[in-house]
């Protein structure tokens, strides 16, 4: 099973996918490529920090699941190991969640939206990205959510980590039992 998580930046989709490998075992979560230099406040393991050579080359050595550029950065899914028994989870952006859903029709795509559009500046800025970039972020949200919107099979507010991690769990549960059913039945 292939789920990926997909969202406006600053959602928090990164923090609840880090809280679902905690609580599922059997989700492995995908480390991207990125081309973007490492933010302060980041521990230094969200990513492969590589030079744009590096990754274009990997491109062209057909090294991702998928890839896409994103406010002028690339980032990549690295094609995965074999895993038995395991679901690959994967926190993407959404041009990546649209070659995903191409290449695995099956995969479940779970758009993360923010309580309100103040939550998600808020969100942002506590990040400590700059003022230009939280512009530039919350500019492109509608685009992302309305492209998310198209492509995923369910939508779970993150109006509490713990509490959109219980859904998101509860609509793979429901895909575990019943492969088959559409998402808005599996809740
Ligand atoms: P950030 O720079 O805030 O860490 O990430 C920017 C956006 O890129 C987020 O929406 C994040 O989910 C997305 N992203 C992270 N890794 C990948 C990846 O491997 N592929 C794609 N397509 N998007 C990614």
């Amino acid at each position: 099973m292939i789920i990926v998580l997909i969202g406006p930046g600053g959602v928090g989709k990164g923090t609840i996918a880090r809280r679902l490998v905690e609580r599922d075992p059997r989700l492995w979560l995908s480390r991207s490529w990125t081309t973007r230099a490492p933010r302060g406040g980041e521990r230094g393991d969200e990513y492969e920090y590589v030079s744009r050579e590096a990754f274009l080359a990997a491109v062209a050595a057909d090294q991702f699941l998928e890839w896409a550029e994103f406010h002028g950065n690339l980032y990549g899914t690295p094609i995965p190991p074999a895993l038995p028994g395991r679901d690959l989870l994967l926190e993407i952006e959404v041009q990546g969640a649209i070659q995903i859903r191409r290449r695995f029709p099956d995969a479940t795509v779970l758009l993360v939206v923010a309580p309100s559009s103040s939550d998600l500046e808020e969100r942002l800025r506590g990040r400590g990205d700059g003022d230009e970039h939280v512009a530039r972020r919350l500019a492109s949200a509608p685009q992302e959510l309305a492209a998310g919107r198209a492509i995923a099979n369910a939508e779970v507010v993150n109006d509490d980590v713990e509490r959109a991690a219980d859904e998101i769990l509860s609509i793979l549960e429901g895909i575990r039992r019943d492969p088959h059913a559409p998402a808005s039945q599996r809740t």
